[in-house]
Order: C-alpha cells, then structure tokens, then sequence
C-alpha cells in the first residue's frame, strides 16, 4: 500500500489537562514500520516534566470525575464510543502499519475488540454502582484515585481500552503512556476523547520511553494506581517503584500457555484451532497456547497436522489480503525469537530459520517444533514469535503436571469429551482456559495466576480493579 497521510502520523504534542500541548523538551520518537523497516512517524519522547503535568492535571479532575452523576459518565464514555468508533478503519491501518497485524485481523482483533470492551464500560457506567450490607456496616465502592496506565505494542488499543474504559468508568482519572513502538493508535484515542468532550484532565497522554515516562509514572507519588500490562521483568520493576509508597498495582504479564489435546479429543479441530492461536498477531500474543500437549494416542497426527497447517501460513504484507502473518515488531523482538530457535534442542517439524520470509521486514517463519522436553528453555520461556512448542503425554494427571509446569499461568486450552475436559481445565493454575475452542469473552475476567499477573481486567471484574471499598458502620 502506499502511504499518503504522512502528515496524520507526525504527532508532536501530549494531551494534558484537556489541551493538546508542546511536550516539555523537543526530543522525538521514530515509529517504524515492521513490515518495510521505513520510519512511519514521530511522537513526541516525554520526559518527567511531562509526567508532572499530566498528574496535576488527572489530580485536578478527580473530584469532578468521581463525583459525576452514573449516568452522566456513561453517556461520556458513550461519546468516546462513538468517536473511537467513527475511527475503526483507521485504527485498523494504524496497527496495521506500526505493529504489522494482517489488516483483516488488525480490523476483526485490533479495532473491533477494544470497540466491545469500551461499549461494555459505557455500559456499566451507567448502572448505579452495587453497595452491600453486612450486619451494621454499609459497604460503598469508590473509585481509587488517579490511574497511572502503562502498556505494551503488541494489543496497542485494546490493551490501552482495558485500562482507561474501565479505570474511567469507575470515576478514576487517567495518565496514559503508551508503548513506545507502537504510540499513533493511542493518539486516535486520544484524538477521540477531545472530540467526546471528555471534562478536562480526565483522560491524559504522555508518550516516551519505559526507563523516563514509564518509570515516572510508576514511582509518582500523586499516582494512587498503576495499571501495567507487558513483560514479566517491566512488571516487576513497576511492583518496586510502587511498593515505596504502597500505591496499588495491577500486573497483566506474560504467559506460555498450554493447550491439552486429551485421548479422544477431535484432533483435527483442536490441532488447526491450536496453531491459529499460537500464531495469531505473529506468536505476539500473552495469552498464546505456545505448548501444545497431545495425549500419545494422537501424537503422531498431531505433529504431521500442525507441520501443515503451519507451512500453509502466507507471511508478508500486512497490507495484502493473502496473509496470515505478518512481521514481529521490531529487529530486537525478531533476533530475540531468532536466538530461541537457534538454541532449541527439540524436531523442528516447520519453519525454523532456514524457511523463506520476505527480505525486508522482521519477519520469522511459522516454526513447529515436537517431542519437546517440558523443562527447556522452548517450553518455559516466553518467546513471543511464532514458535509452537509440541509435547506428548500419558494420561490427563501427566498433562495437568505438564501443563502446570510453567512459572506463568495466564490462559489455556482442552480439548476433550466436555465433562472430562472440564474437570482438566478446572486443575489448570491459569486465570483462563477455552474448552473445546469456547470462544474469547470480553466481559470475562481476564488475568493471570503466578508471574502472569495480579489483578483482572475487562467486565465487572476489571472495574472493580478501579474501586476502592469503604465499610460504613452505623
Ligand atoms: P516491556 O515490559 O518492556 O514494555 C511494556 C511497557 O512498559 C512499555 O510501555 C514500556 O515503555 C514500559 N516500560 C519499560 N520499562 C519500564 C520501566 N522501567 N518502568 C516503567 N515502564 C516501563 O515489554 P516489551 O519490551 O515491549 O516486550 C518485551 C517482552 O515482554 C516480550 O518479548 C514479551 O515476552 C513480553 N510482553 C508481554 C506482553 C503481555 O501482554 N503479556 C505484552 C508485551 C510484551
């Protein structure tokens, strides 16, 4: 595709207080774009000064906001629905561009997803918030302050919806730092909160690097909340920073999820569902089923299947409506996921480094490996690629063993005879799991057990995450 808006992608202020404004120094960021390695735009590189701003302002909201009537705060959000809405396409190509996701599935996951979870805020928004009565206490939920949101490229506007729709919904006020690899999707969120006529300092973008704004935001003293989403070792580091002042954290990190094909399980099914999750956005996915675990029965067709499925994959232009897969974000990420194939020790059954991938680009080919060991370094790490890892096992208590193996525990998949499959899938120490390919439910909470996070996000749950809660004796 030939890009003609270059002049949209330039963005050289931060929303603050209401107000675009100049950022406090003049330093830039370059986005590139994956898929041709060219510089796609610039965002402004935010410093602490700009951090400071962006508090005061959400500080000064926050009366205003939490005291707001429900309803009034729902038809905001329902605003900022309908502005982020009028904006789809838009968002579709921006991801497409600065991320590389396949435009069909940038349109389907990135846009319209994150659309589905701001029109459920808007929605809760509105509904008076439940209070409970325990003897002679009046238990109230109030929202916790003003919300420090940091998140990662590889969701770049769901991640951010999951966030702001419901930190906002619950009458908090908001500090966003998008990633710094892909920021110009949160400016069109941005730009449509101005459009919604958002009051004023409620909603709040400073973009720049994780080591400046990031840990500014993190270790600010007027942030009652940090909401994080991205790497186990980043979520850590936020934990600490916010550990000084005992401000609250919510931590969505990685994960290596398993998916149990058990004995008698519709394999085929489970196998083309499995590598289609394993590869969805690149592999760039937290809650990716990376471990494939297939009952001995069903070993062999398994392997053969997935090899297939996963040679079939097209990998090229994001922009070309031929392919499943697109670019991984950025040269790092791909040597990072390069060096994990290189190291492993397992049957490579496709892909692998010596696959064709297109020139230019970060791309990495589909990769399946077999008989992998369930203790390497392939069946425990995080790789973020498109490398699925295939391990057999003896019955559903070997499974559950290998399966809980992890130091992760976001998501999961089993597949099975349904009773059977849910009884393994209630045994699984993750915060989510899909039986027989139930479908991804937005107003579901989602999170992780382990290192995979403390805290839900999307629903009700994820409001909640936003609230505080006071016992009124009377
Ligand atoms: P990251 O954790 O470094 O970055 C996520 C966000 O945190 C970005 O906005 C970044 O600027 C910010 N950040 C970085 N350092 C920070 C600091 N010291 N203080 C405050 N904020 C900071 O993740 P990444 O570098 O984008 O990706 C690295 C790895 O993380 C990936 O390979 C993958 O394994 C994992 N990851 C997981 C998820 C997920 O959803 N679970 C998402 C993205 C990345």
């Amino acid at each position: 595709m030939t890009l003609t808006r270059d002049k949209r992608l330039i963005r050289d202020k931060l929303l603050i207080g209401g107000g675009w404004v100049a950022p406090a120094s003049d330093g830039v960021i370059e986005v590139i774009n994956p898929a041709t390695e060219e510089v796609l735009g610039t965002v402004p590189e935010g410093t602490a000064a700009d951090v400071d701003a962006a508090v005061a302002a959400a500080r000064a909201a926050f009366d205003g906001w939490a005291g707001t009537p429900m309803a009034e705060r729902g038809a905001a959000l329902d605003r900022l629905h309908t502005a982020l809405s009028a904006r789809a396409a838009d968002i579709a190509e921006t991801v497409g561009l600065e991320l590389g996701t396949p435009l069909k599935i940038a349109q389907m996951v990135q846009a319209g997803l994150p659309l589905s979870v701001l029109r459920g805020y808007a929605d809760l928004a509105a509904q008076p918030v439940t209070e409970q009565t325990i003897g002679n206490s009046l238990v109230v939920r109030e929202p916790v302050g003003v919300v420090g949101a940091i998140t990662p490229w590889n969701y770049p506007l769901h991640q951010v919806v999951a966030k702001v729709a419901a930190a906002l919904a619950a009458g908090c006020t908001v500090v966003l730092k998008p990633s710094e690899l892909t920021p110009l999707t949160a400016y069109l969120l941005a730009d449509a909160a101005v459009e919604a006529g958002l009051p004023d300092g409620v909603f709040n973008l400073v973009t720049g690097t994780g080591p400046v704004v990031g840990s500014a935001i993190a270790g600010h003293p007027d942030v009652d909340m940090v909401s994080f989403t991205g790497s186990t070792a980043t979520g850590r580091a936020i934990s600490h920073a916010a550990a000084d002042r005992i401000a609250k954290v919510a931590l969505e990190l990685g994960g290596k999820s398993a998916n149990v094909i058990l004995e008698g399980a519709d394999v085929t099914r489970a196998v083309k569902t499995g590598v289609a999750n394993a590869f969805l956005n690149s592999g760039q996915t937290c809650t990716a089923w990376t471990r494939m675990l297939v009952h001995r029965s069903l070993y062999d067709d398994a392997v053969a299947l997935a090899g297939q499925v996963a040679a079939a994959f097209t990998v090229g232009d994001p922009f070309d409506p031929a392919t499943r897969l697109g670019p991984l974000v950025s040269a790092a990420q791909r040597e990072r996921v390069r060096g994990f194939v290189e190291r492993a020790e397992a049957k490579l059954i496709a892909g692998g480094l010596d696959a064709p991938v297109p020139e230019k680009g970060f791309f990495v080919a589909p990769t399946v490996f077999a008989d992998v060991d369930p203790d390497s370094e392939l069946a425990q790490e995080e790789i973020f690629g498109p490398v699925l890892s295939i391990i057999p096992f003896d019955d559903d208590d070997h499974a559950v063993r290998i399966a809980n193996n992890s130091k992760y525990g976001l998501a999961g998949g089993v597949w099975g005879e349904p009773e059977r499959a849910i009884a393994v899938a209630r045994r699984l120490r993750t915060g989510a799991v899909d039986v027989n390919g139930g479908a991804f439910n937005p107003r579901a909470p989602f999170g992780g057990y382990k290192q995979s996070g403390v805290g839900r996000e999307l629903g009700a749950f994820g409001l909640e995450e936003f609230q505080q809660v006071k016992a009124i004796q009377r």
